[in-house]
């Protein structure tokens, strides 16, 4: 029989290309439930989806921030049978806390975090009856590691390891399986969105040095990261593939080798303060930025 997908944020980027692999599947194996918040951003999912639309997937709305809209996206699905659930929606957030208030904060938590929390609420009882599903939340190397303005991001991102590590345990006893798939920078619509709101971002509530920091040092920096080594959404979407396709399927997926050393470090030094010390070294004493601490 094939596998019921449903994944959340399907209206660009990593949700949009996993959908569309998922669906395109010559051994046609799943159904893709492709859901996003606003239907009307709609058109591209369903221009990548081509012929597979209506047939290996279908595309139907789904808000993380609302228990109702996921209630009712989980009851339309025939049985309720989600066999794979792939939480995906999110959102980025970068700069100084002095400069963002805690509702914007409260809605990156409110995406990133309780949006997973809702979603097995609905869904992870089925599972459990069943004794079959396999959870696939993509996270990110922030989750494991945190940067510089990133603070109320990778926040979000920690509390889905910590969420998921919990939950595993439990998922085993039911055999249920859990995969973290932790990113580095990808180049998609979450990307340009932090970026344009980091630059209009209002930086008077900022001391000098941190507005400089933030502007001269972080923005500079994250748009050479991004257009020197990022990886594509397709390209995650291959990797998320291969973990979902897996007989058994690691918790914790990294896609993106580069990154892979700083979240070695981060296990490789019990008391923490390497990967700070590097991360200081990167930011205040890189050559390229010429920038003095
Ligand atoms: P994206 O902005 O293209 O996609 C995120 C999607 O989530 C969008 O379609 C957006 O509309 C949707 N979304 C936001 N709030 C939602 C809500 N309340 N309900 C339903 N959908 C909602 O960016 P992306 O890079 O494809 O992001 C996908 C996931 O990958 C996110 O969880 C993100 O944190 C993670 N990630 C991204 C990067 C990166 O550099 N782009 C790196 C690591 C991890």
């Amino acid at each position: 029989a094939k596998r019921n997908v449903l994944i959340t944020g399907c209206s660009s980027g990593i949700g949009l290309a996993l959908a569309v692999k998922m669906a395109r599947d010559e051994q046609k194996r799943s159904k893709v439930y492709a859901t996003m918040r606003d239907l009307a951003k709609r058109a591209a999912l369903e221009e990548a989806a081509g012929g597979r639309l209506g047939t290996a997937l279908e595309v139907k709305q789904l808000d993380v921030c609302d228990e109702q809209s996921i209630k009712t996206c989980v009851n339309s699905v025939p049985d309720r049978r989600i066999d794979v659930l792939v939480s995906n929606a999110g959102k980025g957030f970068i700069g100084p806390i002095e400069c963002q208030t805690i509702d914007e904060m409260k809605t990156v938590m409110d995406t990133n975090f309780f949006g997973l929390v809702r979603l097995l609420k609905e869904i992870l009882p089925d599972m459990k009856k069943r004794k079959s599903g396999h959870i696939v939340i993509i996270n990110s190397v922030m989750g494991i590691q945190g940067i510089l303005f990133n603070d109320v991001y990778a926040a979000s991102k920690f509390a889905v390891e910590g969420f998921c590590e919990s939950l595993a345990i439990q998922a085993l006893k039911f055999k249920l399986q859990l995969s973290l798939i932790e990113p580095g920078p990808v180049v998609t619509e979450f990307e340009r969105k932090a970026l344009e709101d980091g630059m209009k971002m209002d930086l008077s509530a900022a001391d000098k040095e941190i507005a400089e920091m933030f502007t001269n040092i972080y923005l500079k920096n994250y748009k050479r990261i991004f257009q020197s080594l990022r990886q594509s959404a397709e390209d995650v979407a291959e990797h998320t593939v291969k973990v979902i396709l897996a007989e058994n399927p690691p918790f914790r997926y990294q896609t993106d080798t580069l990154y892979t050393p700083m979240t070695t470090l981060k296990y490789a030094d019990p008391n923490g303060d390497q990967p700070i010390d590097i991360f200081y070294k990167m930011v205040f004493h890189h050559d390229s930025l010429q920038c003095k601490s």
